[in-house]
């Protein structure tokens, strides 16, 4: 018997077999749930479509988190094809590479917009739009954060003020959907080698630290991640929620 058993799950960001959004996919389906994923745009269709195909996805669609049309059509596809939607994954962010290096103060208007708009904002859309759907008991969104949310890391710059208030959506998006029984937390990831970290300046500096310096002296994997996400998503965390559950070997409980 599987954790997620007879659930639904939608999972927004696998960009490839390296993104956390796939270690993710990869569990649930292991625990039972049926998968639909989204992707950015059609230039990804090809490269995630085979990996939709090894875990028997059958529902996947475009859905580029900047554009409310894109999250209405999605949603709109999504409940075509399923009655109800049990869980929720956002694991999506995005800066330009130049606001991810060099000083904060360079920030611009249009690197903190963008940042917020995708990073961010891009949860509370999804999870409006899915909301319709989301009536049964158990029902659960997940973001992914990071720790430069919370505390100053060097280069992470404007994505550190976008997950702050990512972080701070997932509390009041908690207290806004709760009555519905809707569940809705965060997962403070370590450092992995991704796609997305690529982007961040000195990401190897970060993850060498950490490896250092966390109580367990390693770096997390995607599948870390992906076990806690379980726990999160699954009736086993029934009374959770409005939490940022660090997932980081423990790097976050150090001082110096
Ligand atoms: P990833 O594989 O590059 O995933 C990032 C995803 O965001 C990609 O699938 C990307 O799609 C998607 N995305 C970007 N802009 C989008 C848009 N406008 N519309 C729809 N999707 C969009 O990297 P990852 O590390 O797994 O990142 C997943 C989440 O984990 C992010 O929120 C990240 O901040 C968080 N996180 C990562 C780490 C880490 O060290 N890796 C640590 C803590 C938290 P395309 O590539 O197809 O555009």
């Amino acid at each position: 018997m599987g954790l997620l058993d007879g659930k639904r799950a939608v999972i927004l960001g696998v960009a490839n077999e390296k993104s956390i959004a796939w270690s993710i996919a990869q569990a649930f389906k292991r625990e039972g749930a049926e998968i639909a994923l989204t992707y950015a745009g059609e230039a990804f269709e090809k490269r995630i479509q085979p990996l939709a195909d090894s875990i028997d996805a059958k529902i996947v669609i475009p859905c580029d988190v900047r554009s409310d049309e894109d999250i209405t059509t999605a949603f709109s596809a999504l409940s075509r094809q399923w009655d109800s939607l049990d869980i929720l994954v956002h694991s999506i962010a995005f800066a330009n590479k130049d606001e991810l290096k060099g000083s904060f103060l360079d920030t611009s208007r249009e690197g903190f917009a963008t940042a917020m708009d995708i990073s961010a904002y891009s949860f509370i859309a999804c999870l409006r739009a899915a909301r319709p759907l989301m009536t049964a008991p158990g029902a659960t969104a997940l973001t992914l954060s990071y720790y430069g949310g919370q505390k100053v890391f060097p280069n992470y710059n404007v994505m550190g003020v976008a997950k702050a208030a990512l972080e701070m959506s997932v509390r009041y998006l908690a207290e806004a959907v709760g009555p519905d029984g809707i569940r809705v937390n965060a997962i403070s990831a370590g450092p992995i080698k991704t796609l997305a970290a690529a982007g961040v300046g000195g990401f190897n500096q970060i993850a060498g630290v950490v490896q250092s310096k966390a109580p367990l002296r390693k770096n997390i994997t995607q599948e870390d991640v992906a076990n806690s996400a379980l726990y999160l998503c699954s009736n086993l965390a029934s009374g959770v929620t409005g939490e940022v559950h660090f997932v980081d070997n423990g790097y976050n409980i150090i001082g110096l």
